[in-house]
């Protein structure tokens, strides 16, 4: 049988939109698969049948619902082949290996600690996928591509990082690193950016499926955003994951990075809350990015105290302080809990503001907020969706759901970027390589 590159090379325009069509819909019917095709009964039956012989698709049992015979539901053949997804993060390297419907077969993490620069981490990555390949008994031929996720400013047409601050290691400028992969391993490399492959790996395998709009947003050092639109991930000129993050909601607000005031990034990234949380404070020396982690999750611990003590019909409601010890690990004043909550809920309202303004723009129904402020700070995560939610109730015939994390959690970049590899296959134009 040929390699599953070269099945899916050979496919024509109708087998490639038959499984697209499996992919973002999930198993269907030949009756089914007909009425969204629009192709005669005949060539449905041609179609399925090559695609099943060469393992692209498979029965997945019967319909079950009517009555009479049961027709077979057809789904993305599981054991057509191998699909890798690469995330490389300013912290670590993921690697997925996955099957065509996304099941992971074998994941590998390492620390992109200081003496990890550009070539020591190609020679890494490479060097796991060699010994990945020989564990799944598979040879880079038979690897139709590897997805890449990964973050700063990237030339993706070339494969380059062009430029990212926040790694360890000097050396992550203008590096060509899809080339540097390709060049170890003999298998082409795609790259885009994480926030894109995110949304794409909820949409088609967690909380999204299903859904015709969908909205990733990722709120760590910076605030990324994937969106994705009728199956078609949305780009803006320049292809920045960070446009919606300096979206302004507040004229005179913060001063931001980018020149603007009172952007989405003054209000919901670990840096900004470390600013926010030390405001009207004499401290000298900034939180550091653990210590705001902590800090948050302290104002967490206090909210679950809180509750616990309404529960028990205290009355330290409202005038508890975060305990002494944490304050001075976390924090470097005196500031009780209660302020440092109230700061953090007027950021938190203000970033859902911004949220109401990307939901009504992209009509989605489905928003995941991830990345690590939203993970450390149930208290954020909560007062931003409350905000978002009261604007949105004008509108209450279109409820919008917000997600914490999704469902694809820490390998969605990866899973995402491995989907990456096939979406090319099956989008392409004919004609076109
Ligand atoms: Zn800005």
């Amino acid at each position: 049988m040929p390699t599953f590159p070269e099945r899916l090379q050979q496919l024509d325009v109708n087998e490639r939109a038959l499984l697209t069509l499996l992919r973002y819909n999930g198993p269907a019917t030949r009756q089914r698969l007909q009425e969204k095709t629009g192709l005669s009964s005949s060539s449905m039956h041609r179609l399925t049948g090559s695609l099943e012989q060469n393992g692209l698709i498979s029965q997945m049992g019967a319909d079950l619902s009517g009555g009479g015979r049961r027709p077979a539901l057809y789904g993305i053949g599981k054991n057509a082949g191998l699909l890798v997804g690469v995330e490389l993060s300013r912290t670590e390297v993921r690697i997925l290996f996955c099957r065509p419907d996304l099941e992971p077969v074998e994941q590998i993490r390492f620390p992109l600690d200081a003496g990890y620069g550009p070539d020591e981490t190609a020679d890494k990555i490479s060097c796991c996928m060699h010994e990945a390949m020989a564990r799944q008994g598979v040879l880079p031929a038979d690897i139709p591509g590897i997805g890449l996720g990964t973050v700063g400013s990237l030339d993706c047409a070339r494969g380059i990082i062009r430029s990212s601050t926040g790694f360890l290691h000097e050396g992550w400028q203008d590096v060509p690193i899809s080339g540097m992969l390709s060049e170890r391993l003999d298998i082409p490399v795609h790259m885009d950016n994480g926030a894109n492959l995110a949304v794409l790996a909820e949409r088609l395998a967690g909380s999204g499926q299903g859904c015709g709009t969908l909205v990733c947003i990722h709120l760590g050092m910076g605030i990324r955003t994937g969106i994705l639109s009728r199956g078609e991930i949305l780009r803006f000129i320049g292809e920045q994951p960070d446009a919606f993050g300096h979206l302004s909601v507040d004229l005179n607000g913060t001063l931001c990075s980018c020149g603007n005031h009172g952007c989405m990034e003054t209000f919901a990234t670990l840096p900004a809350m470390a600013e926010i949380l030390s405001k009207n404070t004499n401290a000298e020396k900034r939180m550091d990015i653990q210590s705001v982690g902590d800090l948050l999750e302290t104002i967490d611990r206090q909210d679950e105290q809180h509750q616990h003590d309404r529960l028990q019909g205290g009355t330290r409601i409202g005038t508890k302080t975060i305990a002494q010890g944490d304050i001075h690990t976390a924090h470097p004043d005196n500031t009780t809990g209660l302020e440092m909550a109230a700061r953090l809920d007027r950021a938190a309202a203000a970033f859902g503001v911004g949220l109401v303004n990307l939901v009504r723009m992209t009509n989605t129904r489905l928003v995941i907020l991830s990345g690590p402020l939203v993970r450390r700070s149930g208290r954020f995560y909560r007062t931003a969706v409350a905000s978002a939610q009261r604007l949105l109730q004008t509108n209450p015939e279109k409820p919008v759901r917000f997600e914490r994390d999704g469902h694809m959690g820490e390998w969605a970049i990866a899973t995402g970027a491995a989907a990456y590899v096939l979406d090319l296959f099956l989008k392409k134009k004919d004609g076109a390589s």
